[in-house]
């Protein structure tokens, strides 16, 4: 069991949800909001952020927690998975070798040249409070021919990224950042067991779960997850990077993932997916396989007239103020303030969901 995890700004309980402020900013919320509501820290992408704003109008502002109004513990993910994911659907944009990553912007013809170094002093300079080393991705489906080079080369890449921490963290004595590195192997058991022993031999504050963490059919890869979380050491935080759904959740919490972060509450609140408690299980801890929620689609017609809140005994405020009719209404008619309040709604939900899971 995961132990609370000490950043320079805040310690994090654990198991703890981050929602996804990728460049910079939660969408439709302000970090005023964030902290209204009950979250505790954020993930922002570092390479999102070279794009756009770049890294030096960021540092220029004071760093990436001024620059947002954001003073929890903020975790700055490497951005390898995109990168891989957009060269992926479009090879003209870049390529991936053994020792960098070389990124096209499409439209500018700007070239971004990524090197596990690059990658974090990049995250140094957003002035992140834990910071990712930059890993080799794969889609669980690819062959293991490809899944082994990417261990090697995610292991490779860890230990220079370790290596560069260290020289930069020296620097910072007391106020250094923490350093979580990303598991690799596909679905290949032997892979992901020798990733995670690799990585753990380097040693890193943290350990993330890398690749695509569903199947075909969107369920989660538990087996897989397993295997990461057996090879790693027991007390150390595990991160189910990109996961996930409420349900999702609960299994890799049980597994020992401690560390969450996605962006589908808030992608979801925005379509008008809100989730709700349901009946009795607003108080009790879920075990994986419990049906413990339910997904209210606020276009549906019936709302219009439903004058109760989007679930009772909710305790966000929009629930506290507001109607899911006046919810719908707004939806409805495209005003500004709907997808905000969904999101608001959405996230209390996790926040909620997040205590039941530390209290059990
Ligand atoms: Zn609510």
């Amino acid at each position: 069991m995961a132990e609370p995890l000490d950043t320079p700004r805040g310690t994090l309980a654990v198991p703890t949800f981050l929602p996804d402020a990728t460049r910079a900013g939660v969408r439709g919320v302000t970090s005023e909001d964030l902290r209204q509501i009950g979250i505790e820290g954020v993930v922002v992408n570092a390479f999102h952020l070279l794009r756009r704003p770049g890294a030096r109008v960021v540092q220029a502002a004071g760093g990436i927690h001024r620059f947002m109004d954001w003073d929890g513990p903020i975790l700055s993910d490497s951005g390898g998975f995109q990168v891989w994911s957009l060269i992926r659907q479009d090879p003209d944009r870049g390529v991936i070798r053994d020792n960098e990553v070389i990124f096209r912007e499409p439209e500018t013809g700007e070239k971004w040249n990524l090197t596990p170094e690059r990658v974090i002093n990049l995250q140094f300079q957003l002035g992140s409070d834990i910071v990712v080393c930059l890993d080799d991705c794969t889609d669980a489906g690819d062959p293991e021919a490809e899944q082994e080079r990417s261990v090697e080369r995610t292991v490779r890449w860890a230990r220079r990224c370790r290596e560069e921490f260290d020289r930069q963290a020296a620097q910072r004595a007391g106020h250094a950042p923490r350093i979580f590195a990303v598991v690799q192997g596909g679905r290949v058991e032997a892979l992901r067991r020798q990733c995670a022993a690799e990585l753990a031999a380097i040693g890193f504050d943290g350990y993330g779960f890398g690749g695509w963490p569903l199947s075909g059919d969107g369920e989660l890869l538990a087996d897989p997850l397993r295997w990461v979380a057996e090879s790693l050491p027991d007390d150390a935080p595990k991160h189910a990077l990109g996961i996930g759904r409420a349900d999702h959740v609960v299994a890799a919490f049980a597994l020992g993932y401690s560390i969450f972060d996605c962006a589908l509450p808030t992608r979801d609140a925005r379509h008008g997916r809100l989730y709700a408690f349901k009946p009795g299980w607003s108080s009790r801890r879920p075990s994986p396989g419990d049906d413990f929620y339910r997904a209210v689609r606020i276009h549906d017609q019936p709302y219009r007239v439903d004058h109760g809140p989007i679930e009772e005994g909710c305790d966000c405020p929009v629930c506290a103020r507001h109607t899911t009719a006046y919810l719908h209404h707004l939806f409805k008619v495209g005003d500004l303030s709907a997808e905000r309040l969904a999101t608001l709604h959405n996230l209390r939900f996790y926040v909620r969901l997040f205590e039941l899971l530390r209290g059990g």
